[in-house]
């Protein structure tokens, strides 16, 4: 797992499709030990990815970076916190899926242009990358990575001369899909979230003059900064010793936030552009209840992913809640396996039926979705072989049609079991007695007066920003 300073290059397929379901962390703060801060936010993030991590940290005259692939207390094992001193920082963690899982592409970025240094470390997905990329390399600009955001670098590095707001207006101009962004240079912190909002990002203060900004506020509450709001789609928040200077780049174009972020990849304990998700999930399993009205002795969940909703549901139904299953630990996401039977083995290695509590029982068992089906069937057949009378699934989305093109990863259409199979024919196929999924309709009333300011393409086909061809396969490449 070892780590490395600068860029670490290493033959890669350009073919390979980045994924940047990723965390993001930056902190200016004089006084502080910014890189040993950086770490503990990056690691209140880890859960938004586990392939790489890195930290960049400026100290006026330059930036140094570290980084390296693995789990951020596996990169940073030894003492390469201490050799990072400076005032600001930026750290990324990167989400493990299968393809472009190479250093080369493990972040922040860290850049020479015209005016200096610049880090940059970025979690979202651009859906015009292939003609950037094509323009940019016309243009005599030379890539080392396959990630989006090196296009990023490339627009800003090009644009900015001696003044890198000019660099940053361009890029938000020319980029299109997501981005949620942190930048240093030698002396400043920046921040810079797109026009729809799609990507989650949020601001805090240390309140002696420092300053926090994080993917999610649990990485603020880990450090010991304040929530002070979230930055505002097409908003560019720039941070030095003058203080905070917001500039509002585009009014927010039609706000189009990632409403999986509260299904499923964000921490509860966060709160996302006004929801804190653990109110959110439990309000989805309320909803779900009321939507799946079900005689059934006990609602046990999918942990950990399933355990708000599904407590919501057992509230709201009367249905006492059980810890029917028990998750190891020591695993992490069963959905990031390469193949299908490693998949598998994944779902036993992480999760164990308990027995005692299962046996003669009628069950509804609360997931937060079902992607290819994979973990509901093994989930099925443990709790049948359990001696379970019946098993009704949950869900706390609607069903998963459609691929999504803006940093997560719900795999190519033709996997997703919803996107292939009707409602019954899923149902048969997990072997569930019952299957339910909460509507639509239901999800979005949770978010009142502001159900329409959410991304969903992923259950209905609505893409907010142009999405790359062909739309069927899910799969682009970047030639
Ligand atoms: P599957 O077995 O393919 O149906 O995947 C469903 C499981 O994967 C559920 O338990 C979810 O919690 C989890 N999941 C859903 N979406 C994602 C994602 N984008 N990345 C990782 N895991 C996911």
């Amino acid at each position: 797992m070892g780590g490395c300073r600068t860029n670490c290059p290493e033959k890669i397929s350009l073919l390979d499709r980045p994924r940047e379901e990723c965390g993001v962390f930056g902190i200016y703060a004089p006084g502080h030990d910014v890189a040993q801060l950086s770490y503990y936010g990056l690691y209140a993030l880890q859960h938004r990815g586990q392939e790489s991590a890195g930290i960049a940290v400026a100290d006026g005259t330059k930036i140094q970076l570290y980084k390296g692939m693995g789990l951020v207390p596996e990169v940073f094992s030894g003492n390469q916190l201490q050799s990072l001193p400076g005032f600001a920082a930026i750290g990324h963690v990167r989400y493990s899926t299968t393809g472009a899982s190479h250093p080369v592409n493990a972040q922040p970025l860290l850049f020479r242009y015209s005016g200096g240094m610049l880090g940059l470390a970025h979690n979202g997905n651009i859906t015009n990358v292939t003609e950037l990329r094509s323009q940019l390399l016309t243009n005599g600009s030379v890539f080392q990575s396959s990630t989006d955001s090196e296009v990023i670098v490339n627009i800003i590095a090009r644009s900015a001369q001696n003044n890198l707001m000019d660099g940053l207006i361009k890029s938000m101009i020319d980029v299109r899909g997501s981005y949620s962004l942190v930048i240093i240079t030698e002396n400043q912190l920046l921040a810079m979230r797109d026009p729809h909002g799609f990507r989650p990002l949020c601001l805090g203060t240390l309140g002696d003059g420092g300053y926090v900004v994080a993917s999610e506020s649990c990485a603020l509450d880990t450090v010991g900064a304040t929530f002070l709001r979230d930055v505002q789609p097409g908003e560019i928040v720039v941070i030095d010793k003058n203080g905070l200077e917001s500039i509002q780049m585009f009014k927010p174009r039609h706000r189009s936030h990632c409403i999986f972020e509260y299904i499923y990849f964000a921490r509860p304990d966060s709160k996302i552009d006004g929801f804190n998700v653990y109110k959110v999930r439990q309000e989805m399993g309320r909803v779900l209840a009321a939507e799946y009205p079900v005689d059934a002795d006990i609602v046990i969940s999918v942990p950990d992913s399933g355990t708000t909703a599904a407590r919501g549901f057992a509230e709201a139904a009367g249905i006492p809640f059980e810890e029917g299953l028990m998750k190891n630990r020591y695993i992490g996401r069963t959905f990031i396996q390469p193949t299908q039977d490693m998949r598998e083995l994944g779902v036993r290695l992480k999760l164990n039926p308990v027995r005692e509590v299962l046996n003669g029982k009628r069950v509804v068992m609360v997931d937060d979705s079902i992607v290819r089906g994979t973990t509901s069937n093994k989930l099925v057949n443990m709790l049948r072989d359990c001696g379970v009378r019946e098993v009704h699934m949950c869900l706390s989305s609607p069903p998963i049609t459609n691929s999504c093109y803006y940093g997560i990863d719900t795999s190519n259409k033709k996997e997703l079991i919803a996107a292939q199979k009707s409602l019954d024919e899923i149902r048969r196929s997990i072997g569930a007695d019952g299957l339910h999924y909460l509507s639509l309709e239901g999800l979005l009333g949770i978010f009142g007066e502001t159900r329409n300011n959410f991304c969903t393409a992923c259950f209905d086909g609505h893409y907010p920003v142009e999405v790359p061809q062909p739309r069927d396969t899910g799969k682009y490449s970047l030639e």
